[in-house]
């Protein structure tokens, strides 16, 4: 696709499902959770994963939804410590890294945008090592509102003065690029393969990005060099 890079200063991206694989979060809430959920409360499988599905279900689209610290509570579990077990699973989409380079290349502000709460974004930022990519991260727990609601981009453009016109935004939540578009941002992509595991999916009210070579030119995406795995 022949993307106006010339027409974008500000770059912001999602990071579970659209940089990271979402299989990883996919396995934990649908999988790990509800086994030890089922062990700790002496309940079959069958009946936990009901029990912690509706739970789930009460609160998307919440601030609850990302914060671990609420699920540990609600659940009775030691969340973080569970996520931290399987860190090892953890995993980069194998397009992001081209990407980030790319956009850095370009001088574009890069900006992560996500809902995940402060101890799974360390957490995850420091088994990837992607930091360095960015010029902020932004969690909506700074931000008090959740990407789905319009203050969390009132808040943002108050905080960064982004223009929206000059600025996409690649999400695997059509939720969020629909406040998003509501909100005045231009360039909004849907990441139609966000789990290495799951088939790839399509929107019909948002462009679908596979993957990120293609808003790349062919041959944009050159191997890493030996310098430092991250930019300065
Ligand atoms: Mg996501």
């Amino acid at each position: 696709m022949d993307f106006p890079w010339d027409a974008v200063d500000w770059v912001m991206l999602d990071m579970d499902g659209t940089l990271l694989d979402k299989h990883f979060d996919d396995y934990f809430w649908e999988t790990l959770v509800p086994q030890e959920f089922a062990r700790r409360h002496h309940l079959s499988l069958a009946a936990a994963r009901q029990e912690v599905f509706a739970r789930y279900q009460r609160e998307e689209g919440t601030l609850n939804w990302t914060d671990i610290d609420f699920w540990s509570r609600e659940l009775e579990l030691d969340i973080p410590a569970l996520k931290e077990g399987i860190r090892h699973l953890i995993e980069v989409h194998p397009d992001s890294k081209p990407f980030l380079e790319y956009v850095r290349r370009l001088q574009k502000k890069v900006i992560l945008v996500t809902n995940a709460h402060y101890k799974t974004l360390d957490l995850k930022m420091n088994h990837v090592g992607l930091l360095g990519y960015f010029d902020q991260v932004i969690s909506s727990f700074d931000l008090g509102a959740p990407k789905e609601d319009r203050r969390f981009w009132a808040a943002l453009e108050a905080q960064l003065h982004f223009d929206p016109q000059r600025t996409m935004l690649v999400d695997d939540n059509r939720d969020v690029l629909q406040t998003a578009r509501e909100y005045g941002i231009r360039y909004l992509f849907f990441k139609g393969i966000s789990s290495s595991q799951a088939p790839a999916e399509t929107s019909r009210r948002f462009p679908v990005l596979n993957y990120f070579t293609e808003l790349m030119p062919a041959g944009a995406a050159v191997a890493p060099d030996n310098r430092a795995e991250t930019p300065a």
